[in-house]
C-alpha cells in the first residue's frame, strides 16, 4: 500500500489502528500518518466500510425503501436515519455499479437464459424449462414426495 499524499513505497505499518480499527500507516518521504480508507470517499464517514457496502447491498440486492433498509440495520444493533442511507446510496451506488459493470465486460450478456434438463418422476421423463436455481429445490421435494 502506497502512501495517499506522495505515493511513496517507503512506509511503515504502525502498532496502532483507528476508533474503527483501521490499519494506520507513517510514510518515510512525507512523515504524514494515514490509514487504509485515506484518500477514499470513505474517508469521513463515522461508520465501518462493512456496515456502508451492506446499507447499499440491501438497497439494490432486495429492492426496499430506505426506511426498510434503516429497519433492517437496527436489527443488526446499526442505527441510522434514512437520510443517511440515501447519501451513502447516492456517493457509493453509482460508483460501484459502474466497477461492477467493468468488472463483468466481456464476461457475460445482457440476454439472460432458462436453463432446462428433464428429470425422471416415478419411471416417466418430465422436461423441465426453469432456471437451474429451481431445478434443485423441485428435485428435492419431489424425491421426498416419492419416498413418503
Ligand atoms: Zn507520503
Amino acid at each position: 500500500m502506497n502512501c495517499p499524499h506522495c505515493l511513496s513505497a517507503k512506509i511503515s505499518k504502525m502498532n496502532t489502528t483507528t476508533k474503527l480499527g483501521y490499519k494506520q500507516y507513517c510514510c518515510y518521504s512525507c512523515a504524514k500518518q494515514y490509514n487504509e480508507r485515506t484518500g477514499t470517499k470513505l474517508n469521513n464517514i463515522e461508520y465501518p466500510t462493512e456496515v456502508v457496502m451492506m446499507a447499499i447491498h440491501y438497497y439494490y440486492r432486495f429492492k426496499v425503501s430506505l426506511d426498510d433498509v434503516v429497519e433492517l440495520l437496527t436489527m443488526r444493533h446499526i442505527s441510522l436515519s434514512h437520510q443517511t442511507v440515501h447519501n451513502w446510496v447516492q456517493i457509493f451506488g453509482v460508483e460501484l455499479g459502474l466497477k461492477l459493470q467493468e468488472r463483468r465486460k466481456g464476461k457475460c450478456s445482457k440476454k439472460w437464459h432458462d436453463d432446462a434438463t428433464y428429470i425422471c418422476i416415478k419411471g416417466h421423463w418430465y422436461y423441465l424449462p426453469v432456471p437451474f436455481g429451481y431445478i434443485v429445490p423441485l428435485i428435492i421435494k419431489e424425491t421426498w414426495l416419492m419416498f413418503t
